[in-house]
């Protein structure tokens, strides 16, 4: 056994497969078409694959037990067995919890901390009883060592996978403990356990108490404790206490001065970011690294975060590529840097968020209203949310149709979304966003300062990914987006139609931003790109517009003492957006959350006519006393993420729910979200009912 870490690591890689192998099987599993052992001998080639290339590539340091069929979480469940009751009769009871079955819907997802992953979470009940399900990691291990590779498993960490439970820490870690042992019984020398928990206010004390315990097991591997996403200097003197071998920490948002307490043990330094994809700057990088004593060279994440790699990107223009790194190329870079080895140097300069954006004004609330009156809007307006169904045809128009022909095609498609909506009696119609391949991607590819990659694929969930856009340059608009389809759909219609726009921090949360100015400057571009857009919607005669910012929340910085200032400068970029509309015009806005009380108060910031929030699954927590209420309030009505059509009755209750708390007048209907992963006769029974539910109310309330 080798006594020291290996020098270069990562802690972690994607799984989806270069050319999303893994999505492919579990798409073919999940319908019939492939069995069992198809997919696992997919799962099977690709670990392989990944760590030859890792091997290849020079890496010291190999991971193991990184792979998953959905989700991690999912896995570290598993492996405590934290499986509820109602799903161990499924056939499958892993995909069972991760997608639902006929008779029990999934379980929640969530976003994994401040990323665009979305996690499985576990539940926990009174009545779980962990016991350590230790064959994920044993079997990987087995398998990467009949290939000659001598592997670090990683698992979640205790405290991480616990969360808001931690009252069952103690339990937690006997199933902990026998997982450590059955691995140093195999022979592991070092474990990684992942707490990106440390980087959070609070973690403190269950770390100091989880740690502890574990360390002092006998017969264990030496723990490595991974923490990324952000700075664990608060953290670090509770983990220092526990005599862990290893500690791992993410160097691209600062050195943690703390770290001088684990002096003499393994220290990782994270300095190629998993979470871009910018090349690091070696001097830089070889500074951060002297400045933290590390002894070993690593990312400073899981590089699950990042496309694989710059060789499926010819398209890509020359001059970015040579700035770019993928996963494959970052893997480079942590080996090239573990050879050169520390060295003194300049660190880089911590970027300030100042507040000092100023803050665009609209006219008074009360005096836009008068002045959209002449809207004719009933009493509790039923609307949706943009998107219809995309059907796998328009999808394959977008592909494979000469663009007059594709042109031809999506303004039937919007036909018939008019004329659904028509039938169904809704008050404010949308087109439906048939030509837009996704909310994002669609504005970048119209914009300058961006560019798409043909392969870039990043893990958003089980086997979906997104692509997203990188933005590299000034942002502009060289022309008019999103005008030309809105007009034609008003042409269609004596309603309202809403023209439908994506918001500038979503824009940039969903996308790669350059690293070299900071983050606020390029949202106030991309807001002034949106500005202009909202005008040009106006010129041409659409009288609603909404700007959808689903991604406010996730931007929201991990660390209480920095929201403020974010949340300050994204309503900023939004009112810079939004405040060039005249009075008139009616200002929508859609979040899919409204659960984080830091961001309501920001709802009412964004000083939006109309705000449309999730709420048909997490129930509408707003109080009357909130300022968000103070203007248009659409909680969701209808699930979109269930096959569920809601009931007439049960639309009536949760609208009477509501108007508790929104006076008639402000309240409007809608779904949660867009209509754009359910069927034509799933929307249509919905919408109906939705629809038959704000009439029956709009009489006794009148
Ligand atoms: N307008 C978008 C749609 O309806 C909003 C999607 C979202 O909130 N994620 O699809
Ligand atoms: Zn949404």
């Amino acid at each position: 056994m080798t006594e020291r870490f290996p020098i270069s690591t990562v802690l972690g890689y994607p799984r989806i497969g270069p050319d999303r192998e893994l999505k492919r099987a579990l798409e073919g599993y999940w319908s019939g078409r492939l069995d069992r052992a198809a997919l696992d001998e997919t799962g099977r080639r690709l670990r392989a694959d990944t760590w030859r290339r890792l091997h290849e590539l020079g890496l010291a340091g190999l991971p193991s037990n990184t792979f998953s069929l959905y989700d991690h979480v999912l896995d570290a469940a598993v492996a405590v067995d934290a499986i509820p009751d109602r799903f161990r009769d499924a056939p499958d009871p892993y995909f069972a919890m991760a997608r639902g079955t006929d008779d029990v819907p999934a379980l929640r997802m969530t976003k994994w901390f401040d990323t665009n992953y979305h996690y499985i979470v576990p539940e926990i009940g009174p009545r779980t009883r962990f016991r350590a399900v230790a064959d994920k990691p044993l079997a990987e291990l087995r398998e990467a060592r009949a290939l000659g590779h001598e592997t670090r498993p990683v698992l979640l960490g205790p405290v991480t996978f616990l969360q808001d439970h931690l009252h069952r820490l103690d339990d937690l870690l006997d199933a902990y403990a026998e997982i450590l042992q059955a691995l140093h019984a195999a022979g592991v020398e070092w474990v990684q356990l992942d707490e990106p928990v440390l980087v959070v206010d609070g973690g403190a004390p269950a770390v100091r108490h989880a740690y502890r315990r574990l360390a002092a097991l006998e017969r264990r591997p030496k723990l490595l404790v991974a923490s990324y996403f952000g700075n664990a200097d608060e953290a670090l003197p509770a983990l220092a206490v526990a005599p862990v071998e290893g500690v791992a920490v993410d160097l691209t948002h600062g050195v943690p001065a703390n770290l001088k307490l684990f002096e003499g043990r393994t220290i990782v330094g994270g300095v190629v970011s998993g979470r871009n994809v910018w090349r690091s700057d070696q001097d830089t990088a070889r500074a951060l690294l002297a400045a933290a004593g590390a002894t070993s060279v690593s990312t400073s994440c899981s590089l699950l975060h990042v496309p694989y790699t710059l060789r499926g990107e010819p398209g890509l223009p020359a001059g970015l590529v040579s700035r770019l790194a993928f996963a494959e190329e970052k893997v480079a870079e942590v080996v090239a840097l573990a050879e050169l080895g520390p060295k003194p140097g300049p660190l880089p300069e911590r970027p300030r968020t100042t507040a000092g954006t100023s803050t665009e004004s609209r006219s008074p609330y009360a005096i836009r209203v008068a002045a959209q009156a002449d809207l004719n809007l009933p009493l509790l307006p039923v609307t949706t949310i943009g998107s219809f169904p995309q059907t796998a045809e328009i999808r394959r128009a977008r592909v494979q149709l000469p663009t007059a022909e594709y042109d031809a095609r999506i303004a039937a498609e919007i036909d018939r979304v008019v004329d659904e909506q028509e039938a169904l009696g809704l008050d404010v119609l949308v087109h439906g966003e048939p030509e837009r391949n996704d909310m994002v991607q669609y504005f970048a590819e119209h914009l300058d300062g961006f560019a798409v990659t043909r392969n870039g694929w990043v893990q958003s969930y089980g086997s979906r990914c997104t692509r997203p856009p990188i933005l590299h340059a000034d942002v502009a608009r060289p022309a008019p987006i999103t005008v030309r389809w809105a007009k034609y759909a008003q042409s269609r219609t004596a309603k309202p139609v809403k023209g439908m726009l994506t918001g500038p921090v979503t824009i940039v949360a969903w996308s790669f931003v350059r690293p070299d100015r900071p983050l606020r400057e390029v949202t106030m571009q991309v807001a002034d790109a949106v500005r202009e857009e909202v005008r040009d919607l106006e010129a041409a005669g659409i009288r609603i517009i909404q700007v959808d910012e689903p991604a406010l929340r996730e931007l929201l910085p991990l660390r209480r003492e920095e929201q403020a200032a974010y949340l300050a400068w994204a309503v900023a970029a939004y009112r810079r957006a939004t405040s060039g509309a005249a009075d008139a015009t009616q200002i929508h806005t859609h979040l899919c959350y409204s659960d984080a009380p830091s961001v309501l108060a920001a709802i009412d910031a964004l000083d939006a006519d109309v705000t449309s929030i999730e709420a048909a699954r997490s129930g509408l927590g707003l109080k009357p006393t909130n300022d968000a209420l103070a203007r248009g309030v659409g909680p969701g009505v209808y699930d979109i993420h269930s096959p569920r059509i809601p009931g007439v009755d049960e639309v009536v209750k949760r609208l009477r729910g509501a108007l508790e708390v929104i006076p008639a007048g402000r309240l409007w209907v809608n779904p949660d979200c867009g209509l754009k992963t359910r069927t034509y006769d799933e929307v249509r029974a919905a919408l109906a009912n939705v629809v038959a539910a704000a009439h029956k109310l709009r009489e006794s309330v009148q």
